[in-house]
Formats: structure tokens, sequence, C-alpha cells
């Protein structure tokens, strides 16, 4: 069993969720303990090293978008030294106008509204 401590609860959950995806085809489900990420590979067929574990971790916390000073490992615990979460990209893609008539976008309202009128000249 492996313990990671992350320290914020947020970056521990996120940390857990990019954890998973590589850790469930071996059956492992991390668990997370308020800032802290349990790895428990018991019933697990092949064990973790805490070697590998650092691995994951490491590449985890970038897909996770988790910032940190350095990673220890001691015993069967590793420990993110400073980790911080980046500040969230923003989730909702902003609103886009896509004209009726022809394939043109645009995110700004009265552009839009200038296109359009192109379709109609003449009429
Ligand atoms: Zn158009």
């Amino acid at each position: 069993m492996i313990r990671v401590r992350v320290g914020l609860e947020e970056a521990a959950t996120r940390l857990a969720s990019h954890l998973a995806e590589e850790l469930a085809p071996r059956g492992i489900m991390p668990v997370i303990k308020g800032g802290t990420v349990i790895l428990d590979d018991s019933s697990s067929a092949t064990t973790l090293s805490i070697e590998e574990c650092a691995e994951m971790v490491r590449r985890a916390a970038v897909k996770a978008g988790i910032r940190y000073r350095s990673l220890l490992i001691k015993g069967e615990e590793l420990i993110l030294v400073g980790g911080e979460l980046r500040p969230r990209e923003r989730e909702e893609a902003p609103k886009l106008f896509t004209c009726p008539h022809c394939s043109f976008i645009t995110p700004y309202e009265e552009e839009y509204w200038v296109h359009l009128k192109t379709h109609y000249v003449g009429f």
C-alpha cells in the first residue's frame, strides 16, 4: 500500500482520477482520504513499486494541472512538496455565433450581424 500525500484535497482528488486511468487495468482503485491518495495494491496481481508509483504520480500531476516543488520518496510514502493547483482553464467554451447560411463563425455578436446582412444584400 502506497500513500501519496498531496496536501490539498482538491488536488488529491484530481490526481487520483488521473492515477485511476493508469491503475484501473491493474485492478487498483485510488482512495482519497483528506489530502492523501491511497493506492492499495493488496488485491492486485502485481505489486506496485514506489519508484513506479513516483513515475505515475509525476505523469498524473502534469495531466491534473498540479504544480509542485519536488516529489519525495519516504518508505511507502510519496510526498508532493509545495503542491498547488494551476488555475483551471476556462471550462466553458466562449459563445460563438454561427451563420445559418454559410460556414462563417465569430465570437463577436456585432461582427455576426454585419456578416449576416451580407447574405441579404439584393433582397
Ligand atoms: Zn454567412
